[in-house]
């Protein structure tokens, strides 16, 4: 279907599809840094918002019955339950993480438009937004990302709305954000980057359009066949988070906790079930539709097939996640780790919670990880050395190291390093751990 022709094109996008030099979604190319190049500038690229409506239709008097076996909960407390229901009743998940103390959620969401704009609004006013090309590769915190995801997932802000508010503070139009550095200057590298975020949401929608049921297929986008392994142990093991990689642990905990993990963290995770266990990256997908806040059939197909090799990245099977540099890079002391892997607090280095099974034997008790899986039989063991940027691989998966993530490819400058990232960081993080 054409672009003229479909009259469902909803508003919720960033560039309206009829505004782009597309007739069709047949026609968007299969790499992402194509597409964006003929839609930018992207500041320009976005129509305004729509005022919100004065009234809203009358809602249904009644809700129709379902058929068995399904039933639509009457009581807020049913309806908690029938939500959690994937995550509670599931067989695979025989020791599901449980709540460490002392640990924050990322993303201590609330529903509507309302909290919506509100986030929006302090990320200009707190200087997030000018900052998050800096911080945007956290994992600990609030405001290292803007966490409008699960907001703009469910439909109660549009990424257009962000765009204006963005607008509004470059050109100095309001006082919100008056006392923020770049107020009034024009688009800075932070409102680019948000902008550059939100067209890759709109990319993911124009993809799944463009392949529509092979968003699904284990064959993916490229349609590449691949011999994936079927380990009920090791699925278990990486749904419950004890594979004995310290950041895919936490990730794991965090996204079964609080239906949040970062984009750094899923990106890993990702990696390691798909190109470190060679497991069928679609248990990855359906894992996380069940546990996502911000859960969005594109973005999530999408991206997990980008990062199993199976969709859209240029450099496919053979972008492979070293997880031990990945969290040496964005993960340094170790904090994310210890603040959801609670085991790990009291390990003598940061390498001993990146990889349990470097805690030596003598510790392991100390820590109750003597006889621990996790410690004791890794699913996948790396050896590297802090400051070496090399590693020496063992046990399986496999396959080419690159550290650097798509975009850190596309765009250069991948990596730790910039003081202004770390001053940044230090700020969103007072709580760091030595
Ligand atoms: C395996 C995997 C699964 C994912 N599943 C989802 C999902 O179900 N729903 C979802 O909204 N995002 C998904 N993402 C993309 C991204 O991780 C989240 O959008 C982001 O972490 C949300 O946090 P934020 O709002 O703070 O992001 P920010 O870094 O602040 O980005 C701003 C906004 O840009 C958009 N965005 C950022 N990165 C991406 C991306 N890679 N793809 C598409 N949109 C992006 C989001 O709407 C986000 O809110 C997934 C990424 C991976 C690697």
């Amino acid at each position: 279907m054409s672009f003229q022709d479909c009259h469902q094109e909803h508003l919720l996008i960033y560039v309206f599809s009829r505004d782009t030099p597309y007739k069709q979604a047949s026609e968007v190319e299969d790499v992402f840094t194509s597409y964006r190049k003929r839609v930018e500038p992207l500041r320009d690229a976005p129509r305004r918002s729509l005022p919100a409506p004065k009234s809203l239709p009358p809602l249904a008097p009644s809700i129709p019955s379902q058929a068995a076996p399904f039933t639509i909960p009457t009581t807020l407390e049913d309806t908690i339950t029938a939500l959690k229901k994937p995550l509670t009743a599931s067989s695979d998940l025989k020791n599901p993480p449980t709540y460490p103390s002392n640990a924050d959620s990322a993303h201590p969401f609330l529903g509507g438009s309302t909290p919506g704009h509100d986030r929006i609004k302090h990320l200009i006013s707190s200087g997030s937004m000018s900052s998050y090309k800096e911080t945007r590769n956290g994992m600990l915190g609030q405001d290292f990302s803007t966490k409008l995801s699960a907001w703009l997932a469910l439909g109660c802000i549009t990424a257009r709305q962000i765009h204006w508010y963005l607008v509004d503070f470059e050109d100095g139009k309001t006082d919100l954000g008056k006392v923020v550095a770049g107020h009034g200057k024009g688009e800075n590298k932070s409102t680019y980057a948000v902008r550059f975020e939100l067209l890759w949401r709109d990319y993911m929608r124009l993809c799944a359009r463009k392949f529509g049921p092979r968003l699904f297929r284990v064959e993916g986008f490229r349609n590449r066949e691949y011999d994936w392994k079927h380990d009920g142990d090791k699925l278990k093991r990486w749904l419950e988070g004890t594979t004995g990689a310290g950041l895919i642990d936490a990730s794991q905990r965090e996204l079964f906790l609080t239906g949040y993990t970062s984009n750094r963290a899923r990106q890993n995770v990702a990696s390691y079930l798909s190109k470190h266990l060679d497991i069928d990256w679609r248990f990855g997908a359906e894992w996380y539709e069940c546990c996502l806040i911000d859960y969005d059939v594109n973005s999530n197909w999408g991206n997990w097939q980008y990062n199993s090799g199976q969709g859209n990245d240029p450099r496919g099977e053979s972008r492979v996640f070293n997880f031990v540099k990945q969290a040496n890079d964005y993960d340094p002391d170790a904090a994310y780790i210890k603040t959801w892997v609670q085991e790990v607090r009291g390990v003598d280095t940061p390498e001993q919670a990146w990889q349990c099974w470097k805690i030596p034997d003598e510790r392991r008790k100390e820590f109750g990880l003597e006889g621990n899986v996790m410690a004791e039989q890794p699913l996948k063991k790396i050896e590297y050395r802090v400051g070496s940027g090399k590693k020496r691989e063992s046990g399986g998966g496999g396959g080419h190291f690159n550290p650097s993530s798509r975009r850190g490819s596309e765009r250069g400058g991948r990596g730790r390093g910039s003081s202004r990232k770390d001053e940044a960081l230090k700020k969103l993080l007072p709580f760091r751990q030595a």
